[in-house]
């Protein structure tokens, strides 16, 4: 028996689009699936600028560019979160400013940023961690008070919503990110949502390698040039026929998800009532596609419980070593952030995937439940 973390959904026709795609040589050049990707992913996002990127972590990188960090602009964001989020602005010589985390939602503890804003900050990053939404407004309020930007994280949540509308198109930009490790995938890929009107033009010549290719695209000009930065950010077709197959039907991939995680919530709730462990708010439940985690007591129980789910064939995964603390992270400084190193400790995310069946569920809930036999 061994139950995977995670799995690539299988039930795309994958191979007969990408032969029929490897036969024609200008479907390839017109970029002819990840435009078909562009449509589908428009009436999701109908009111911002569309880019496919070879991942979110390139999307992150577009952003840095196009809001033109300098040495030593500082960006706020979580400590808790993937090394890209930080990594795209400090490559270009920002300062990461992290935040503690919330106890609830492991996201950026809104209360704490209004007093870490500076004159040099330039944005704020909000990370919805597991598809689960920051307060948006909030945020929006505070950003908007100090003339700085609001970039959304939201690597995690395609699919999630805000008051009724996607993650992504609250700040003046946000990146979604489309790797296997996440709820729908093109093996590797991204998405940045360009929300700010202000950036519609540079955001097409930071895509296009630093080009005006967009305008000879549309007509305007008969040659294309060099006009400023940019670099190869986009997504690769092979990538785009991937994306396309799971697109096509993406909501039962979610679904799917979602469904299991409700089980997974059902079969743990009486551990978390007699506080054995802790598991997902229910708040966020109706739009659980991305991870279900439990929170064990403390780091020895965790990594007790992930050996003993392993003996099982059960593969299960922490969530961070969080940025302040790794390596690159002290050397802008030590910090204490409690919340973010108790949570870092304390997690176990479980198996949840396309392929993974309800009897699989009830096994694994089963073996957790043993754990205290
Ligand atoms: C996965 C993830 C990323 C990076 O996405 P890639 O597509 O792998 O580059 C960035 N931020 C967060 C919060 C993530 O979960």
């Amino acid at each position: 028996m061994e139950i995977k973390f995670n799995s690539c959904s299988v039930d795309q026709p994958y191979q007969s689009i990408i032969k029929e795609l490897l036969n024609d040589y200008s479907s390839i050049r017109n970029k002819h699936y990840s435009q078909k990707c562009i449509k589908i992913l428009e009436k999701t996002y109908p009111d911002s600028s569309l880019f496919l990127t070879h991942s979110a972590t390139a999307a992150l990188e577009m952003i840095a560019l196009l809001i033109d960090i300098q040495k030593g602009d500082e960006v706020i964001l979580p400590s808790f979160t993937f090394i890209s989020t930080a990594n795209a602005f400090v490559s270009l010589g920002a300062v990461p400013v992290f935040v503690d985390i919330d106890p609830e939602t492991f996201n950026m503890d809104l209360n704490q940023v209004e007093d870490l804003i500076t004159e040099n900050t330039k944005a704020v990053i909000a990370v919805h961690y597991a598809g689960h939404a920051c307060d948006l407004i909030h945020l929006k309020t505070i950003c908007n008070k100090h003339n700085i930007f609001m970039i959304e994280d939201a690597a995690m949540s395609f699919g999630n919503t805000f008051r009724g509308n996607p993650l992504g198109t609250y700040g003046d930009m946000g990146v979604i990110s489309f790797d296997v490790t996440k709820q729908i995938s093109s093996v590797q890929g991204g998405l940045l949502l360009v929300n700010n009107k202000k950036f519609s033009k540079s955001s097409n010549i930071v895509y296009n390698i630093g080009t005006n290719k967009q305008q000879l695209l549309d007509g305007d000009i008969s040659y294309y040039e060099w006009v400023g930065k940019g670099s190869k950010f986009q997504m690769n077709e092979l990538s785009a026929v991937v994306l396309y197959s799971q697109l096509m039907n993406y909501s039962e991939i979610l679904i799917k998800r979602r469904n299991l995680s409700l089980l997974y919530y059902q079969l743990l709730a009486d551990l978390e009532k007699n506080q054995f462990l802790k598991i997902i708010p229910s708040q966020f439940l109706s739009e659980n596609f991305n991870t279900f985690y439990i929170l064990l007591k403390n780091k020895n129980q965790r990594e007790t419980m992930a050996l003993h789910l392993s003996q099982y064939g059960i593969e299960t995964m922490f969530h961070y070593i969080p940025l302040h603390d790794s390596k690159m992270g002290v050397s802008f400084g030590r910090k204490e952030l409690p919340i973010t190193n108790l949570v870092s400790d304390c997690l176990l995310r479980l198996p949840l995937h396309s392929q993974l069946k309800e009897t699989d569920v009830h096994y694994i809930t089963d073996k957790i439940k043993e754990f205290w036999r």
